[in-house]
């Protein structure tokens, strides 16, 4: 059996005529960008999603760029002043503050789900006088702590702009305002067949300057008020969201039906532990894994599986047909764009990296697919018993 980890060809023809006649319409109408299927899409998306204000940028990376810039605008904030964001995110979170030209202070996550930290004594060290802004990374589809990072950041006069590009429709129990940009890249539970991106908030301002900034700096055309970017979603994306949509909550559906299956099957988790008959020299060459929430509030964009022996683990699984990634493999202050980051540990974010395995998950892979793919894991640990030093 060949698994990819993930088949983009399968899961966008899967969505049958209905996407290819959304492509056609935009094509055939002469109009593609600034038009009706991005504005529809906008508010469905907006509707979605609980927010007021919704919109369409050009990929996840700018909506943080312009949201921050908004925000630099909007309270005054300095070139170099500092924003807090966890170093295990994928590159993009930790550029946007970078290319305004405010500087990342990398924090750490928690051991249990990989979340940004919401230690309140640990947070409060990284806390100073240029302190403006805590970005949450809801990373691998998981809603993170909300409640306690609002709480945190009004205390400390902080605004909240949340990473949600690995969390399309993931369950939010937190009540607030919030600020949330989402990237539509192909590969994300909600993609589109190019780049792509939005920005929901309850703020009418962040609004407001967003689409601004977005489009040159300029209201009205030709009159600009700010040196703005250019950055759209443009028409045949916004006409294939529209119909890909329409599917999320089925397809996030079956992405966690998936999950359940592995944390009651895989080797690891306590579920398998008490359920079965796992021996002690067993449980210990096996990694404990992440507390991975099952209750709609992860869209599971991501499955990680904890290991020991990652670079032999995904060797045997590829021997077997069965292809996986890492998310990530170098956290971001550990990458030589921040070298100068060098000398900060955090030992949390650095253990993910070296062990963390993601295997395949999406709406497409059926159930003797994700069968075969627990049973070959079980079947590497029978092989390996020895392995683990
Ligand atoms: C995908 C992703 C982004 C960037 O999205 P693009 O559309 O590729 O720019 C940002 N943050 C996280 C956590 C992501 O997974």
């Amino acid at each position: 059996m060949k698994i990819k980890y993930l088949d983009l060809q399968a899961i966008n023809d899967s969505y049958g005529q209905p996407l290819l006649d959304a492509v056609n319409g935009v094509v055939k109408s002469g109009w593609y960008l600034h038009g009706c299927e991005t504005e529809a899409f906008e508010a469905e998306w907006g509707d979605y999603c609980g927010a007021r204000y919704s919109v369409g940028v050009g990929n996840g990376l700018d909506g943080l760029k312009l949201v921050l810039q908004a925000m630099k605008i909007m309270y005054g904030w300095a070139d170099g002043d500092e924003v807090i964001v966890p170093a295990n995110t994928f590159i993009a979170t930790a550029l946007a503050i970078s290319q305004v030209d405010l500087r990342p202070t990398f924090c750490e996550v928690n051991q249990d789900d990989a979340l940004i930290c919401c230690d309140e004594i640990y947070l409060q060290g990284l806390v100073n006088e240029r302190t403006r802004c805590i970005i949450p990374v809801h990373l691998y589809g998981q809603t993170a702590n909300l409640q306690k990072i609002y709480e945190f950041a009004s205390k400390h006069k902080l605004q909240v702009l949340e990473d949600a590009c690995q969390a399309h429709g993931a369950k939010c129990s937190y009540k607030g305002q919030r600020t949330c940009v989402y990237s539509f890249y192909p590969g994300k539970n909600l993609g589109a067949l190019g780049d792509g991106g939005c920005v929901t908030t309850d703020n009418q301002e962040v609004a407001k300057l967003v689409r601004n900034l977005a489009n040159y700096g300029q209201n009205i055309k030709y009159v600009h008020d700010y040196q703005g970017f250019n950055s759209r979603l443009d028409e045949i994306q916004a006409a294939v969201l529209r119909v890909k949509l329409r599917r999320l909550d089925a397809d996030n559906k079956r992405r966690m039906e998936i999950a359940g299956f592995y944390q009651d099957n895989l080797p690891g988790n306590e579920k398998y532990e008490q359920n079965t008959q796992l021996t002690d020299v067993r449980s210990e060459k096996i990694a404990n894994q992440l507390d991975l929430k099952n209750d709609g509030t992860n869209v599971f964009h991501i499955y990680p599986y904890i290991t020991n022996s990652r670079k032999d683990m995904q060797k045997y699984l590829f021997e077997n047909g069965i292809e996986t990634q890492v998310h990530y493999p170098i956290p971001c202050h550990k990458q030589k764009a921040y070298s100068m980051y060098g000398n900060v540990f955090l030992p949390n974010v650095e253990y993910l990296a070296a062990h963390e395995l993601s295997l395949p998950n999406s709406q497409i892979l059926t159930d003797e697919q994700v069968n075969y793919i627990v049973k070959t894991i079980v079947r590497y640990f029978d092989l390996n018993e020895d392995y683990v030093k």
